[in-house]
């Protein structure tokens, strides 16, 4: 094999190799992307924070209706036991009850509203859990195939390396150091091939003499514009 035709797969391989690591990038970005998932989260518990204000609101509210109907049984006891005859005092006991009664209206009207609150909630509350639920589990199986992808590339990283290492070996110095630079000068692409007798990377028409130098295969050719290797 002549050198340029070395060069050329060495090219091919360091241009997969780029194209692996731009592609690893990517999926790295994707793996440590998980805002969808942290925002159903918060979304979740910001609900379920809601949800347990009300609860407890509910609860507060059972226990003053709860002492609420205590005293009113007591105020109610006394007023019709027979057994107050003072008319003051008889007065006042009708004016607490029916203070007490109206007080036991309005703590049940806050706990019907209070109730229906709670229900809706829940169901916030249940369809916000399942919504994340629903994310995390894609995210774990995308997760899982961004990661069997970069098990592929470490893989195919490791192919490339050691065919790499194989045509670096049969190329002389010289010729790697003018592959090199041209790789890190020339936007990675250090050999083109030529198509129609021009460069396919700038397009630039090759003279005859130059492809019928490049045909023997002797020596580097470059193209005359952008200065890269070319390839027949
Ligand atoms: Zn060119």
């Amino acid at each position: 094999m002549n050198q340029i035709t070395l060069l050329a797969e060495l090219q091919d391989l360091d241009t997969r190799s780029d194209k692996n690591a731009d592609l690893r990038d990517t999926l790295e970005t994707k793996l440590a992307d998980v805002a969808a998932m942290d925002d159903a989260r918060t979304a979740y518990e910001q609900d379920a924070r809601g949800k347990a204000e009300l609860e407890s609101k509910l609860r507060a509210l059972e226990l003053e209706t709860g002492s609420l109907s205590d005293k009113l049984k007591q105020v109610s006891d006394r007023l019709y036991s027979g057994r107050i005859t003072n008319a003051k005092e008889l007065a006042d006991l009708n004016r607490d009850e029916q203070m007490l009664r109206r007080r036991q209206g309005e703590l049940e009207d806050q706990t019907l509203t209070l109730m229906e609150q709670l229900e809706a909630a829940e169901r916030g509350v249940s369809e916000k859990q399942s919504t994340h639920a629903k994310i995390a589990a894609e995210t774990k199986a995308r997760h899982a195939q961004e990661r069997r992808r970069l098990d592929q590339l470490t893989a195919d990283d490791a192919d490339i390396e050691l065919k790499r290492q194989a045509l670096r070996a049969q190329l002389s110095i010289e010729v790697l150091r003018t592959y090199d630079y041209l790789r890190e000068t020339k936007k990675g692409r250090a050999v083109v091939r030529v198509h129609a007798a021009s460069c396919i990377a700038c397009g630039t028409a090759v003279p005859s003499g130059l492809i019928s130098r490049l045909k023997l295969g002797n020596e580097l050719v470059f193209c005359t514009n952008c200065e890269r290797i070319l390839a027949p």
